[in-house]
Formats: C-alpha cells, sequence, structure tokens
C-alpha cells in the first residue's frame, strides 16, 4: 500500500532525492568509490559544496555580502551560537513555542534577554503581532514555524535591530527577503535533506562585534572564511541538500514551492473546518502551510485511538500530534504530493460516514 509520510521530521523528501542520494552512497559518478569514503577536499566534493551553496543563494535570491554555511549540530546548536556570535548586552525573543523557549533559554547564558511577547498562556495557539522590540537590543529572534502548535508567520518583518531567524520548518516554502534578516538557521532534515547538516544564512558584516572570545567551531567567521571547510562537513546530508535544491529548482523555485503549500493547506483546513468531527488547534490567523494540527471535536474525543489507527491502515505516517498539543499533525513539507493530502482528506470523510 502506498503510504503517505505526514511525519514532522525527519521527513518526506522527493523520491528523486533518495535515489540520487542513495546511488552516491554507493558509487558516486561511476568513480568507483562511494561519496561517503571520498575526501572531502577533493575536488569531487568540492565542487558539491559549491553547487549547493550556490544554488541555496540562487534559490533564495540572497543579496551579495551573506554566507550560507553548512554546519553540524543541528539548530538546536544555533540556539546557543546565535548568542555567542552576535548577544554583547541585550538581545529580544519572541516566544512562539518549545522551539522558540529553547533558543530564548541559551540565550540568557550570555547576556539579558527580553521576551517581547508570549502566547504560552493559550498554549502558542496563535503568533503575537502587538509587541515592541526595544531598540538597544542586539537583534530580534523569532520562530518563523512553529513545528509542534502548526503556526507560522508567513511574512518578513520590518525590524528596528537585526532580525535573526529559525526557519527549520519553513525555509524554501516561500520567497523570503533576505535582506530584512540578519541571520537565518535551521535543522535541514524538515524540509531540505536528511539529518546532520544545519544551514547558516549570515549576513558578514554583524558578525566580530561581540567583546567575548569565541571558541573556533562555534565562532561562524570559522566556517565563513573556509566556505564550509574548516573541518569535515557532513557529505551525504549535504549531498542530499543539493538533490533537494536542484529539485526545487526544477519544479519550479519557491513561488511555486508556496503556490502548493498554499493549495496543499487550503485544502486539509477545509476539510479540518467542515468536518464536525475534527477542529484546527491553531488561531486562523496564524495557521502554519507546513505543520497542520488537528484534534477530534469534543463530542467525538474518545474516538481519537480509533481514528489514528483508521488513518494508520490506510496508509497515513505520522499523523500523532505532538504531546504539547495532542490529536493529530499532518507535516505537509515541500515534496508532499496534492495526492498525499487528498488520501488524508478521504480518510477523514469516511471515518465521518461511519460514525
Ligand atoms: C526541529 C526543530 C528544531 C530542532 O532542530 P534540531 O536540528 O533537531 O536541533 C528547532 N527549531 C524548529 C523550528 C524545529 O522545527
Amino acid at each position: 500500500m502506498k503510504k503517505w509520510n505526514f511525519g514532522a521530521g525527519p521527513s518526506i523528501l522527493p523520491p528523486e532525492v533518495m535515489k540520487a542520494t542513495a546511488d552516491a552512497c554507493v558509487d558516486y559518478n561511476g568513480l568507483g568509490l562511494s561519496l561517503m569514503e571520498m575526501s572531502h577536499r577533493t575536488k569531487d566534493f568540492q565542487a558539491v559544496m559549491d553547487e549547493a551553496q550556490d544554488l541555496f543563494k540562487e534559490l533564495l535570491g540572497i543579496p551579495e555580502g551573506y554566507s550560507v554555511l553548512f554546519v553540524g549540530g543541528g539548530a538546536s546548536l544555533e540556539f546557543c551560537m546565535v548568542p555567542y556570535n552576535l548577544l554583547e548586552k541585550k538581545a529580544a525573543y519572541l516566544n512562539t513555542g518549545v522551539w522558540a523557549k529553547k533558543a530564548l533559554k541559551e540565550a540568557k547564558l550570555f547576556g539579558e534577554v527580553v521576551e517581547v511577547a508570549s502566547s504560552a498562556a493559550d498554549n502558542f495557539t496563535y503568533i503575537p503581532r502587538e509587541y515592541t522590540v526595544p531598540a538597544d537590543a542586539d537583534y530580534f529572534h523569532i520562530t518563523t514555524n512553529n513545528t509542534i502548535y502548526g503556526t507560522e508567520l508567513r511574512e518578513d518583518l520590518d525590524s528596528p535591530v537585526p532580525l535573526v531567524a529559525d526557519m527549520s520548518s519553513d525555509i524554501f516554502s516561500r520567497p523570503v527577503d533576505v535582506s530584512k534578516y540578519a541571520l537565518i538557521y535551521g535543522g535541514a532534515q524538515k524540509n531540505l535533506s536528511m539529518a546532520g547538516v544545519t544551514f547558516v544564512i549570515v549576513k558578514d558584516e554583524i558578525l566580530g562585534k561581540v567583546s567575548r572570545p569565541i571558541p573556533t567551531m562555534l565562532d561562524y567567521r570559522t566556517h565563513a572564511s573556509k566556505g564550509s571547510m574548516f573541518n569535515t562537513p557532513p557529505v551525504i546530508p549535504i549531498y542530499c541538500a543539493l538533490q533537494t535544491l536542484k529539485w526545487i529548482k526544477a519544479q519550479g523555485g519557491v513561488k511555486e514551492m508556496e503556490r502548493r503549500a498554499i493549495e496543499r493547506a487550503e485544502l486539509l483546513y477545509a476539510e479540518i473546518d467542515r468536518n464536525k468531527m475534527f477542529r484546527g488547534t491553531a488561531c486562523k490567523d496564524s495557521r502554519s502551510l507546513m505543520n497542520i494540527c488537528f484534534v477530534m471535536a469534543d463530542e467525538y474525543k474518545d474516538l481519537e485511538k480509533e481514528f489514528l489507527a483508521f488513518a494508520q491502515e490506510k496508509g497515513m505516517v505520522g499523523i500523532k500530534g505532538h504531546r504539547d498539543v495532542g490529536g493529530f499533525r499532518a507535516s505537509c513539507y515541500n515534496a508532499m504530493p496534492l495526492e498525499g493530502v487528498k488520501a488524508l482528506v478521504a480518510c477523514m470523510q469516511e471515518f465521518e460516514a461511519q460514525h
């Protein structure tokens, strides 16, 4: 039976991407060697790195003066690298969920942190819009897509101070005006690649301004000045990212990714709103196109396990909601075909008809 992978991460990738990566693991370009066993200093791997960085810049229209880095450690290491490199006295954070809170917690190790707004009291069902960012903050940190709660900020804010964004779970799902950001980072395993690589887009001129010494590996300048080759980079995840970038380009770029994301999300949210057995958890003005969270309506609460089993039987994978929200979460990343969402909608309708 066809399986539809709605997992939140690691998550669905285009079949072509997985096939090309698997092939490279066996015999890279007919060289008789796996990409796994080749030196990262060969011209063959250098070409992979160069093309991945170039395509990354091309697809997002990244202006001059920014570096694209591929490093290890996951988005979670960025939670401390950002303040290590940028926080001199004070930083501002928007608290929109578990990941935002984890980022904020790390920043406190380095200086004063102002939480400009939080939707914690409402279990992060919306993205706050009314707040003031202190003009003397070194930077303002946001999480554009809250993977766990299914909320998303789908606009590029005008910030009075350098803007830093965790875009782990919505990068390449829409055009982004990178010039409005000082730094954008994310783990690759949601919308770009397999786990193991972290991307960082950083405006070169914001680096080197803090007075503290920074350990070599945690200093963005180390990676920027060496083209992400200071030490051995995660070669296979970078190769896999390159395949995804090529796939995005071939499909029509981020504008097309956005069109598809809207199409998928409209279809699923329409069913959630129509079907009396379900209800969405995120406020409508904050609904994510990537992670679509819903629960059983109150009168059907006791059927939650039954629907989960029913959906799994029909080939839906990874739709159990995060424990903080409960219910269901259908992650609809770039590689999710519309057919997958149609299959889930059919499943919801069939379940409704049975009850
Ligand atoms: C998954 C996720 C993270 C954590 O990423 P790791 O690479 O596992 O550290 C951070 N932020 C957001 C928004 C995420 O979705």
